[in-house]
C-alpha cells in the first residue's frame, strides 16, 4: 500500500462525524466489514483513512418507538435474525437476512452496511491481475462496461437482500451529516447508476432503519442464486400487502438500483411484473443470463403473490 494509512475507532456519533468531516476526501465508515474488507483487498475500493464504527453502541439497539420500530444501523444480521419483534411482525426480513452470506459473516454484516453493501457485476469483483487481463471496467478505471461490450454506463447490479424487504415495508432511514439528522424513504437513496449506486454524501452516517409497527404488512421474499448459501443474489424479490390492501414489490439483483412499484390490490399482479420487467436493465453481469434472469423475475414474483394470497385467503 503506497498510502499512509489511517485506522480511527469512533467513541461515539459525533466522533464519527468529526473524523469523517476532517477526512471528508478520502475515507469510509467501516461496519461488520464483510463487503468493504473484502473490496479493499481487491483493490477496488481504495481508501487511506478507515473510520470503525463497529462498537458505537446508541446504534446497536432495536427499539420500539411510537409506531415505528427502529432497528440501529450496527445491528448484525444474526442479531436482527433473534429479535422477537423481528421475529414477529417482519418474518419476511428475516428470511432476507438468513439468505445472505453465511451464518459466521451474519454474525459480523451489520444491516447498515447490508443496505449500503457496493454494487456487483462479474468483471468488477475480481482480483486485480484478472481486471487487468480483461482491460479493466468502466466501474474500475475503465472506459467502457464490458458486461454490456462497450457502453458508457455502469450496469453493476444492487445486491442487498435485506433492502427489498425494507422498502416493501416502508422503511426510512434517520442519517447523520454535518451536524443535522434528516430521515428518507430507504428507496429513495438509490441512484440507478452503478458506478455511485447511493445518493448519500460520503460524510452521511446511517443511524438507524425506521420501519411502520401499525401496518400490519404481509410481506414475502425470494431469492434466485446458484448456491442456497454464501452465494450473492441473482435475483431478489419481495411483496407486500398493507391493511389497505395496497401492494408494494420491490427487486434487487437486475439492475443498478433496486426495481420499486405499488398497486392498489393484488389483482393488479399482472401489471406490476410488466412494469419491473420493464424496468428491470438485466445485462450479462452474472453467473446466469440475462434471458434466464428475466425469465426468473416473472416466475419469482408470481411465487410471491401465490404466497400473499393463499395468506390473505
Ligand atoms: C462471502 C460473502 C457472501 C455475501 N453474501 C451476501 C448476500 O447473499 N447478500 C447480501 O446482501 N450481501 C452479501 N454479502 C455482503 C455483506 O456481507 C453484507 O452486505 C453485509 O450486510 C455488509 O455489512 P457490513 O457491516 O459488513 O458492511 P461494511 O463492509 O462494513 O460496509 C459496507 C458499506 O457500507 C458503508 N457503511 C456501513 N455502515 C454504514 C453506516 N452506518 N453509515 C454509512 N455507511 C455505512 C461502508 O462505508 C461500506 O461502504 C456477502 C459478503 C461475503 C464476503
Amino acid at each position: 500500500m503506497e498510502k499512509n494509512q489511517l485506522y480511527h475507532k469512533a467513541k461515539n456519533v459525533e466522533d464519527a462525524m468529526a473524523f469523517a468531516i476532517a477526512h471528508s476526501e478520502d475515507f469510509r465508515f467501516i461496519a461488520g466489514g464483510t463487503d468493504l474488507n473484502v473490496n479493499r483487498f481487491h483493490g477496488t475500493i481504495q481508501t487511506s483513512c478507515l473510520i470503525d464504527i463497529h462498537e458505537i453502541e446508541e446504534l446497536r439497539q432495536i427499539k420500539g418507538e411510537g409506531n415505528d420500530l427502529h432497528i440501529g444501523a450496527l445491528v448484525t444480521l444474526d442479531e436482527l435474525m433473534q429479535n422477537p419483534i423481528i421475529k414477529k411482525e417482519f418474518p419476511a426480513l428475516v428470511e432476507a437476512a438468513h439468505s445472505v452470506a453465511t451464518p459466521m459473516l451474519r454474525k459480523t454484516a451489520t444491516i447498515g452496511g447490508n443496505i449500503l453493501c457496493e454494487n456487483r457485476c462479474i468483471f468488477f469483483n475480481q482480483s486485480e491481475w484478472w481486471r487487468e487481463a480483461v482491460g479493466y471496467c468502466l466501474k474500475c478505471e475503465g472506459e467502457i462496461c464490458i458486461a454490456t461490450g462497450g457502453t458508457k454506463a455502469c450496469f453493476s447490479k444492487f445486491v442487498s437482500d435485506t433492502a427489498p424487504v425494507l422498502i416493501c415495508l416502508d422503511a426510512k432511514i434517520i442519517i447523520a451529516d454535518n451536524g443535522k439528522q434528516e430521515i428518507v424513504k430507504l428507496e429513495d437513496i438509490y441512484t440507478g447508476d452503478g458506478l455511485k449506486p447511493n445518493k448519500l454524501s460520503n460524510t452521511a452516517l446511517v443511524l438507524s432503519i425506521v420501519v411502520p409497527l401499525n401496518k400490519t404488512y404481509k410481506c414475502v421474499f425470494q431469492k434466485l442464486r446458484p448456491r442456497e448459501s454464501v452465494d450473492f443474489t441473482s435475483l431478489t424479490t419481495a411483496v407486500s400487502v398493507d391493511e389497505t390492501g395496497r401492494v408494494k414489490v420491490a427487486v434487487g439483483g437486475v439492475d443498478p438500483k433496486p426495481i420499486v412499484t405499488e398497486g392498489k390490490s393484488l389483482e393488479e399482479r399482472d401489471e406490476l411484473i410488466k412494469y419491473v420487467m420493464k424496468k428491470s436493465r438485466v445485462v450479462d453481469n452474472d453467473y446466469y443470463t440475462r434471458p434466464y434472469r428475466r425469465l426468473m423475475i416473472d416466475v419469482l414474483l408470481k411465487r410471491c403473490f401465490k404466497k400473499l394470497s393463499s395468506e390473505e385467503n
